[in-house]
Order: C-alpha cells, then structure tokens, then sequence
C-alpha cells in the first residue's frame, strides 16, 4: 500500500519526482548519456543538472566518484537507468551497490529508471535495484509498460521503493493529475 504508486507513463513520475524533491538552486545528478527528461525535469524547478561521466572504459556506468562537494550538499536525486537507453549497457550489482552507498552516506535519493527491465537477451535477467542491501532506505524505481509490452500509448507505469518518496510523489499526482484511470 505504501511502496507502490501507478503512474501515467514513467515520464511523469521521474518528471514529477523532480517537483517533490527539488528546490530552486538544487542539484539533480544526471548520467551523461541517458533518458532527457532527468535533466528537463530539473529544468522546470530552476535546478541544475550535475552530468556524471559515461564512456566505454567505465562500462557506460555513470561514474558518480568525482562529484564535487558544492554540488553534492545541494544534490537531492540521482538518476541511473540499467539496461540502459540509448547505450544498452548493464549494471553489475556492484555498480548497484556503490551507488546505493554513495547516495545513503550524502542524503541523495536514488532514482533507478527500470524502462527496459523486461529485455534482456541471451538469458539475461534484468533485476531490479531493490534486490540490493538496504536499497529501500534511499530508493525508488520507475517501470513502463511501453517498452515491454509495446503499450507506449496507454501511458501505463508505477513508481516502487521508499515509502516515504512514494508518499511525497503521489502527493505531487494528487494536487496535479489525480492519477491514471482507475479501470485502465
Ligand atoms: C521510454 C522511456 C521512459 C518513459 O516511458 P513511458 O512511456 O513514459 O512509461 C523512461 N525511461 C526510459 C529510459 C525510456 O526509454
């Protein structure tokens, strides 16, 4: 009941988080290649948008070790997003597990953009961030219908993870959009 929150299309929910979390002059962490409404939503709240290096020798895993401190004490969400768009690359749970320790010891939520968890090949298996230690004290997850089951048009999507970021954008849904249609 508390860690579940339907969205219209994950695009609103991670557009959306940015209105829950994010003030005027805030940070958001944005991997350097990636979805562009991490950095739009930032945008719209007059925030800035810190870009976290991805590149073939770090295996397109967004390299968040050198952020520097100014930004990281007015940093409120990171975005990650393995299988990745547009690069393909996976994350190890490793990579996952860093960036869960990272965004607990500096008070950062961590937002893990799952749109393609349905697609893997070769047997593999997407997982889903919240697999991992601890993940639920500093996560949340955002999932789509419109990749894996070809439903871009329904807008179709749920946010899951951390009770109390759950809380805060689905009061963010009430006073804006009310949410999808129940039926649907
Ligand atoms: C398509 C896509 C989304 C948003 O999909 P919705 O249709 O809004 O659910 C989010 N993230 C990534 C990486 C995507 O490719």
């Amino acid at each position: 009941d508390t860690e579940v929150l339907a969205l219209i299309g994950s695009k609103e929910g991670i557009a959306h988080l940015h209105t829950a979390f994010v003030d005027p002059g805030d940070y958001v962490l944005v991997p350097a290649i990636g979805y562009p409404v991490y950095r739009g939503g930032a945008v719209l709240q007059s925030a800035h948008s810190y870009f976290m290096p991805m590149n073939e020798e770090n295996g397109f895993l967004a390299d968040f070790s050198h952020v520097p401190d100014e930004v990281l004490e007015r940093a409120k969400i990171m975005f990650i997003g393995y299988p990745n768009n547009p690069t393909g690359a996976i994350a190890t749970p490793e990579y996952f597990d860093r960036a869960i320790e990272f965004c607990r010891s500096h008070d950062i939520l961590l937002a893990h953009d799952n749109a393609y968890s349905e697609i893997g090949f070769d047997g593999y298996r997407a997982p889903s961030i919240l697999e991992r230690p601890q993940a639920k004290e500093t996560c949340v997850e955002f999932f789509s219908m419109s990749k894996m089951y070809n439903m871009t048009g329904w807008r179709i999507g749920f946010a899951v993870g951390n009770a109390a970021a759950i809380r805060a954008l689905g009061t963010v849904k009430n006073n804006l959009d009310s949410g999808q249609f129940n039926a649907i």
